[in-house]
């Protein structure tokens, strides 16, 4: 399991503070902050910490934001 980081994101990067094994990362290039999956330890700090309701445990992702999953996962293919 992983957490995932859907549009709602505004890159205040309070997740990013709490993070334990600093695997939310960004660019300049992007609107948003990514989860990256392969790393993320499920811990949820992160999503305590989101004041804009855009991030979720993978399994409680809204429908409509289900893609997110794979945009998160495939900013570290990079
Ligand atoms: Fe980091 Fe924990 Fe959030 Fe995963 S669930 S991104 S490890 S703070």
């Amino acid at each position: 399991m992983t957490y995932v980081i859907t549009d709602a994101c505004t890159k205040d990067e309070a997740c990013v503070a709490v993070c334990p094994v600093d695997c939310i990362q960004s660019n300049d290039q992007s609107a948003m902050m990514f989860i990256n999956p392969d790393e993320c330890i499920d811990c949820g700090a992160c999503a305590s910490e989101c004041e804009y309701s855009a991030l979720f445990a993978e399994g409680d992702v809204p429908a409509d934001k289900k893609q997110f999953a794979q945009v998160n996962a495939a900013f570290f293919q990079n």
